[in-house]
């Protein structure tokens, strides 16, 4: 078990690149987690939500906020526990995260910043 803050606290690019689309079933007012106030429906289709903030550019989901409580400069989900499907399943250190650092101009993790995650996992 590693005592350093996960990567992904000083990250958020996923967060920063993505629409974020979902069922409307996975909102609170239709039985599921996400807080319908953070989201919108997606125009022309009728079962569709989208994270607020992540249909305009420069992407950013509304529900993407400081952590303070975390440590100094750490970012992260203010909704994790209650955050969509597409938010649960991208995966940490997959293409798709190494290619939306990229894009935000982060640097590439490091193997040794990755693996005990992943071990850990
Ligand atoms: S999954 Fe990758 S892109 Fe997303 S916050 Fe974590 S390190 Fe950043
Ligand atoms: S809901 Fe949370 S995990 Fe999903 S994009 Fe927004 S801030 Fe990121």
């Amino acid at each position: 078990m590693t005592e350093t803050i996960h990567p992904c606290l000083s990250c958020g690019a996923c967060c920063q690149n993505y629409r974020v689309e979902f069922s409307i079933y996975e909102l609170q007012s239709m039985g599921g987690s996400v807080p319908d106030a953070l989201t919108h429906d997606v125009p022309g289709n009728g079962n569709r939500a989208r994270m607020n903030g992540t249909e305009r550019y420069p992407v950013r989901c509304a529900a993407l906020r400081e952590l303070p409580e975390v440590g100094e400069g750490c970012i992260g989900c203010g909704i994790y526990e209650q955050r969509s499907s597409p938010c649960r399943d991208f995966p940490f250190a997959s293409y798709g995260c190494h290619d939306t650092r990229t894009k935000l101009n982060l640097p590439a993790l490091a193997e040794q910043e990755v693996t005990p995650w992943l071990q850990a996992a």
